[in-house]
């Protein structure tokens, strides 16, 4: 709790320690002795004491020309309340829905609490190695290419290489999967994971703001501003809703007895009528929705990027729930993306030399098969033998390599250079190779379905997926041979780039009218879809900056499994807003009914009220609870 929550519970307290007697008394034995006039003295006190703010508030909102505010309807009710007579209840109605407030700003707290001590990435400092030794210094101030010192047990701070030292990081607070990484010098690492056992020297690739670490906590930060349709719904709803059951009450305050005094059936009683009205009005107050759906999403969001989910705002969780239809890259996305070499077949020189000329040609490339065919060549490369490098996605690449025009891709890049190449049929990707402009040879690479592939397609039809197709820039015998394996109910193979948008528009298309459509890539060369489909989801891939931007949903940890995990956390937030508002307007409903026909007093206005937006908030506290989804 802090401080200003402390006061509020202290008030409270204090206040209904003074109220209780003076209420139990004030039935009885005060009722006969004391004069009117001092009873309300005694009443103001609690009142005053428990809810002066709240009249600070709603004198504020009225002098801003905004009054009708919950601040607004607890006032007129509890004074109206007063006015009759009524002190016990109007001091009553003031403490209770204080102890909702308090309880709402505890419940609030404690969810923001709750996701950012989890999302605890963000390294406090820094040990930079100058001259004369090791300096503590604020990660904020060091520039790119500076060595840093990081000891068992910190934090990374910086993204970077390691120059020196061996040790094993956790990245779990990256992930939500506490596996352990073992790493040495040359291996990149990213701030936010812990080191665990040895001393790493490292040298800084990212200044901090770039880092992981910062990237990650300001898209969660930030997730929480983009509202959801339910969230925008509810603000509108409010702005609407309050001033109109103001004028509701006033109504309900003049019209009956008007009415009755004109046609002189029963004797009006002025008085029982506004009594009404405030009951009416406090049961009114929308605060149990105005808090319990952005608390919702805030959860849910936070929830989610502790199991290493990041999404970039309640509108595409709530999207996330309603999504039917689901399209995913082959690469990377569903196989692990490292390619092994099976076979180099009518290789114009020798192999050694063939491959060199590819890692060579791909030595920008970010794409997976660049980084395997590096892999496979297995030396250092020396790019200053490689000029005039052009990736064509979807085909491969082209680039000048010690003077030769190589071109490394697939048949579609052969075609477009007018060579002739071989067919090959061996099960693989084929990578065709042409050196100034002849037939080079070709590279068979072969690569892995990720362990959960095919149970994550699974998982997506028993999440209530209805249709799961496969795009691929890769030839038809590997897309057919990975649909397969996988279970999809379709798949597209050959596609460039730009057919991959086409096809995601005819998904999107065919999608009926409430269903959501989503694309998963692994970000390369997967922008354009990914910011097209209703919710693109991004293999994170650790770091792959284009998947974190073009993305709605990141996935940290690249595992597929985690779209179904992603996409049932959504339906929970979402039937959880959902039980929320009809829970909380049907109460309302039936209390204000209640209350207009004068068989609600203010007592149960204010359960109505409070208990209402207390369940309601707690219920919004289940979003968080998603670790067994
Ligand atoms: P996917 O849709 O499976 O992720 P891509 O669209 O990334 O595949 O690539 C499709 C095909 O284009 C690859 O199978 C490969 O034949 C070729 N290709 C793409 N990029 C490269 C590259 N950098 N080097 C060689 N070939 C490439
Ligand atoms: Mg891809």
């Amino acid at each position: 709790m802090n401080r200003k929550q402390k006061n509020l519970l202290i008030r409270i307290l204090v206040s209904a320690c003074f109220f209780a007697p003076l209420y139990l008394l004030s039935e009885g034995f005060l009722a006969f002795t004391l004069p009117p006039a001092a009873l309300f003295t005694l009443f103001l006190a609690p009142y005053l004491l428990a809810g002066h703010d709240i009249l600070r508030k709603a004198w504020r909102g009225l002098r801003n020309r905004r009054p009708f505010d919950e601040n607004f309807l607890m006032v007129v009710a509890t004074i109206g309340a007063i006015v009759l007579g009524e002190y016990a209840e109007g001091a009553a109605v003031m403490i209770l829905y204080q102890v909702g407030e308090l309880f709402q700003s505890y419940a609030v707290d404690k969810s923001r609490r709750n996701i950012t001590a989890l999302m605890d990435i963000r390294p406090d400092y820094a040990n930079l190695e100058t001259d004369g030794g090791i300096e503590r210094v604020d990660p904020d101030e060091i520039p790119v290419g500076s060595v840093i010192v990081i000891q068992p047990g910190e934090k990374v701070p910086l993204d970077g290489v390691v120059t020196e030292g061996h040790s094993s990081l956790n990245a779990a607070a990256l992930t939500g999967e506490s596996a352990l990484r073992n790493v040495g010098p040359g291996d990149e690492i990213l701030s936010g994971c812990v080191n665990l056992d040895g001393v790493l020297k490292v040298r800084t690739t990212r200044e901090f703001d770039e880092s992981t670490a910062s990237k990650i906590l300001d898209l969660v930060e930030n997730a929480v501003a983009r509202k959801s349709k339910s969230e925008t719904f509810i603000a509108r709803f409010a702005r609407v809703y309050t001033p109109f059951v103001c004028y509701a009450a006033l109504a309900l305050a003049i019209l009956p007895p008007l009415f009755l005094t004109l046609t002189r059936i029963a004797p009006p009683r002025w008085g029982d009528w506004m009594f009404r009205a405030c009951t009416f009005l406090v049961i009114s107050c929308p605060c149990a929705l105005v808090i319990s759906i952005p608390l919702s999403f805030f959860a849910g969001i936070g929830g989610a990027s502790r199991r290493g989910i990041l999404m970039k705002g309640a509108n595409y969780l709530e999207a996330l729930a309603d999504v039917r239809v689901i399209a995913f890259d082959k690469t990377g996305t569903m196989t692990k993306g490292s390619f092994s070499v099976t076979g180099i077949h009518y290789g114009v020189m020798d192999d050694g030399a063939l491959l060199e000329y590819a890692a060579l040609a791909e030595c920008a490339s970010s794409h997976p098969i660049s980084k395997s065919l590096q892999a496979a060549h297995g030396k250092p490369l020396d790019r200053q033998r490689v000029t005039e490098i052009h990736e064509r996605g979807g085909e491969g690449v082209t680039a000048d390599v010690d003077g030769v025009a190589v071109a490394v891709g697939n048949e579609k890049l052969m075609t477009r250079l007018g060579v002739t190449y071989r067919p090959c049929r061996h099960a693989g990707t084929i990578l065709h190779m042409s050196l100034n402009g002849g037939y080079g040879g070709h590279i068979v690479i072969s690569d892995e379905l990720k362990e959960h592939a095919a149970d994550a397609v699974r998982e997506l039809r028993k999440a209530g997926v209805e249709r799961i197709v496969m795009l691929t820039g890769d030839a038809e015998n590997v897309a057919q041979r990975v649909a397969d394996e996988l279970g999809v109910d379709d798949y597209r193979a050959g596609l460039l780039p730009a057919d991959k948008v086409q096809c995601a528009e005819t998904l999107l298309n065919e999608c009926k009218p409430g269903q959501r459509f989503a694309f998963v890539g692994d970000g390369i060369n997967d922008a354009p879809v990914l910011s097209r489909a209703d919710v693109g989801i991004a293999m994170g891939a650790l770091g792959s900056d284009a998947a974190i931007e073009a993305a709605d949903v990141v996935l940290m940890d690249d595992d597929p499994l985690k779209i179904p995990t992603a996409i049932r956390i959504a339906r929970k937030c979402v039937r959880i807003v959902r039980e929320n508002l009809f829970f909380t307007l049907t109460v309302k409903a039936v209390c204000l009914l209640f209350a207009a026909i004068g068989y609600a007093n203010m007592w149960v206005a204010i359960a109505a009220d409070v208990g209402v937006m207390v369940l309601a908030v707690l219920n919004a506290m289940r979003c968080l609870m998603v670790d067994k989804l």
